[in-house]
């Protein structure tokens, strides 16, 4: 048999906190590759997860593994996905404690898996459960269909969430999933109009042109090739990707039928996809005041009418046209060509992204469970876009980035909090940990009146010339001296070089990144004419027709911005999680080849850096490395001693007091907590445990 000693030098450790030198970044990377070079995926820090992409299929998900992993504590079975769930499924129903599993990583690093994995070991864990089989079917059958909706080929990840997404799984008082409710967060809607190249449109366009019959394009007025429409041009689909998009479709039909997403909603729901298609076709002509017109032999604005059931000639005029309620004096103003081409593109997110919220509250209407049950409790997933930093960074990764800020803040707080929440139940002295507190960071971005946010705010609601320069200029002034902001006015003449004049730089807790104001004003204000609101609202598609009447943006009232509404979305999410017990999974990308065992130091010690793991690793050593219950200890060392082999009489702890004695363990070596041993350093297991395996 292989020898404790030598099994640690071929595959690591599988807790980081059993590091000898828990501060070498290198020593981190060094056993993560140890690791995965096993085909050995999984890694903990203490009760964090970290997860690489192996991007080949590991037979490690198999019902029989799922087994191993039943009413396991952590130390029972090597780290997994499924001992994150079991444990957060063990503590909500024999401890009443409601959970959340926070799953990060930049994409394509596994997140979706993950939060996959967990789904079904779930459904695996409560088979013996009476009645719950339509829910579990309905939990499992969103996924596809929120992908098929949500996700694209981008260069990071063939299948990308384009969204964040927060799920909820109800559970009754016997632990049988009942029920199920979905948040998503800014999915990226420019990516309806627009796809870098190589990379695709979302999914649910390719399937319907590939997958649909005969019929059902006919009706939708479609020919079956991508290539025909401007919005799905960028890649040629290649035969096998044909075929698997066709089967996909079929796949999605299907979860449809399990979400009871009855024939007409289906209907209405492929004539909104097709007629972002037909709409993306629309072409202007110049007429010789220098305005858009649409030529009136043009098909493609005659089928958008008609598949989204509104009046042609009141469509038309929407895209080439716009009235502006200038205090009580209505005039109605033609479009230049951009205009008009900025409001066709409009329209096209627009009702992409209603399609896409709606089909998010029809998932939760069918996922509702059939009773209210005033005993319920939930464990969330949280599969949300991790930190992103770019060769340019625009708006959308102010967004995303700004969410990452807050997660790591809650993070910061529920860990401490559960590190502090844990001496004290033990009787243990907490000892400060010192540590890098991003509040700055959060309260730089969303301070009231002063933060970025609200600077952008003021200038996107004032009237008159307010430019993505003018908010620079703003930032600039009022936020010059922030240890965290830099822009091109306040650097030395060195670094300004480095710096555009369109830029400003945040110091986020991951890295600094780079920030282009270039449009941020225009997606910050998000506009849709009004008039082509009001006609959306009058469309006899329901879908349609219901999201742009209950829209704020029917109101007179100046609707929130995009950041706003992000914003407090986001601070609702954290509301929900910080009530929750949570667990983290930290997704990395070994390659940026999505190859099998490649493994690039480069880009996994980035990844370590963004996602705090070093820190992480710090707060968590900085007490005592390593925990575990008397009982638990006292069972796998009892033999190390006379007394306590084969079995101890008395208390556990006297048990594990006794064992401490003879493996003459020093004073500063451990603690006697008022159920579990704590010990501070690796070393001291490591040598436990080397005897014991001698
Ligand atoms: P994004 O942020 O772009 O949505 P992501 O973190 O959700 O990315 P996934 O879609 O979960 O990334 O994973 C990307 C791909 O990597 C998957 O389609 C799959 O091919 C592979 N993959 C991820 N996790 C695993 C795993 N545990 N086993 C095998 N393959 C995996
Ligand atoms: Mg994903």
């Amino acid at each position: 048999m292989e020898h404790a000693l030598q099994h640690r030098e071929r595959v690591g450790v599988q807790d980081f906190v059993l590091l000898e030198d828990y501060r070498s970044e290198a020593a981190f990377i060094d056993n993560l590759r140890k690791r995965f070079n096993e085909n050995i995926i999984y890694t903990y820090i203490g009760n964090v997860l970290i997860s690489v992409n192996p991007y080949k299929n590991l037979p490690i998900y198999t019902e029989e593994k799922a087994k191993l992993y039943y009413k396991k504590a952590f130390f029972e079975a090597p780290p997994h996905v499924f001992a994150i769930a079991d444990n957060a499924y063990r503590s909500l129903v024999y401890e009443h404690r409601e959970q959340c599993i926070l799953i990060s990583g930049e994409s394509g690093s596994g997140k979706t898996e993950a939060s996959k994995k967990v789904l079904e070991y779930i459904a695996s864990r409560t088979n013996h459960l009476r009645n719950v089989e339509t829910v579990k079917d309905k939990l499992l059958q969103s996924n596809p269909l929120l992908e098929a909706f949500g996700n694209a080929k981008t260069h990071r990840n063939d299948n990308s969430s384009r969204f964040g997404k927060y799920m909820d799984i109800q559970f009754n008082f016997e632990g049988a999933p009942e029920g199920g409710h979905i948040l998503n967060y800014l999915l990226e809607k420019s990516r309806v109009v627009s796809q870098m190249s190589g990379e695709r449109n979302f999914h649910i366009f390719y399937q319907l042109l590939a997958g649909a019959s005969h019929d059902l394009l006919r009706q939708l007025k479609l020919q079956g090739r991508p290539e025909a429409y401007k919005y799905t041009t960028d890649m040629q689909s290649s035969v096998s990707q044909k075929a698997s998009d066709a089967e996909q479709f079929r796949v999605v039909q299907e979860a449809m039928k399990v979400i009871e997403i009855g024939e007409a909603e289906q209907r209405e729901m492929f004539q909104i996809v097709a007629s972002v298609l037909h709409l993306g076709n629309v072409k202007f002509v110049q007429n010789d005041k220098g305005y858009a017109e649409i030529l009136s032999h043009d098909a493609n604005s005659g089928n958008v009418a008609d598949l989204l059931k509104v009046d042609p000639l009141k469509l038309r005029e929407s895209l080439t046209s716009r009235t502006i309620d200038a205090r009580g004096d209505v005039v109605n103003t033609p479009l230049d060509m951009e205009q008009a081409q900025y409001a066709r593109d409009a329209l096209a997110k627009a009702i992409y992204d209603k399609l896409f919220s709606w089909l998010v509250s029809r998932l939760n209407a069918s996922l509702a469970p059939k009773e209210k049950d005033p005993r319920a409790s939930v464990i969330g997933i949280l599969d949300i876009y991790g930190f992103e930093i770019f060769p340019k960074n625009s708006f959308e990764q102010f967004c995303i980035n700004f969410c990452n800020e807050k997660l790591q803040q809650l993070f910061i707080q529920l860990t401490l909090r559960q590190e502090q929440e844990e001496y004290l139940r033990e009787g243990i002295e907490w000892e400060p940990v010192d540590y890098f507190n991003n509040i700055v960071i959060c309260d730089l971005i969303e301070a009231r009146h002063k933060g970025i946010i609200s600077i952008l705010d003021d200038e996107c609601l004032r009237p008159g010339d307010a430019t993505d320069a003018s908010f620079l200029d703003k930032l600039t002034q009022h936020l010059e001296g922030h240890k965290h902001f830099k822009s091109h006015r306040n650097l030395d003449s060195k670094t300004q070089k480095l710096m555009g004049r369109d830029e400003f730089c945040l110091v986020h807790y991951a890295g600094d990144v780079t920030y282009n104001v270039n449009t941020f004003l225009e997606k910050n204000n998000d506009l849709l004419f009004r008039d082509m609101q009001a006609l959306m609202a009058r469309s006899d598609n329901t879908i349609v027709g219901t999201c742009f009447k209950d829209s704020k943006l029917m109101s007179k009232k100046r609707p929130e911005t995009a950041i706003t509404q992000f914003k407090n979305s986001l601070n609702d999410l954290i509301k929900i999680l910080s009530s929750k017990e949570p667990s983290y999974i930290r997704c990395i990308k070994p390659n940026d080849f999505k190859m099998p065992m490649q493994f690039d130091d480069k880009l996994v010690s980035h990844q370590v850096k963004y996602l705090g793991l070093m820190e992480n690793l710090r707060v968590r050593r900085a007490g005592f490395a390593y925990r575990r219950t008397y009982e638990a200890f006292l069972e796998r060392y009892k033999c190390l001693s006379a007394e306590t082999w084969p079995n101890y009489r008395g208390e556990a702890r006297d048990g594990v007091q006794c064992l401490v004695s003879v493996l003459k363990y020093e004073k500063e070596e451990y603690r006697m907590g008022n159920t579990k041993i704590f010990i501070r350093f690796p070393k001291t297991l490591f040598d436990t445990e080397d005897a014991y395996q001698l």
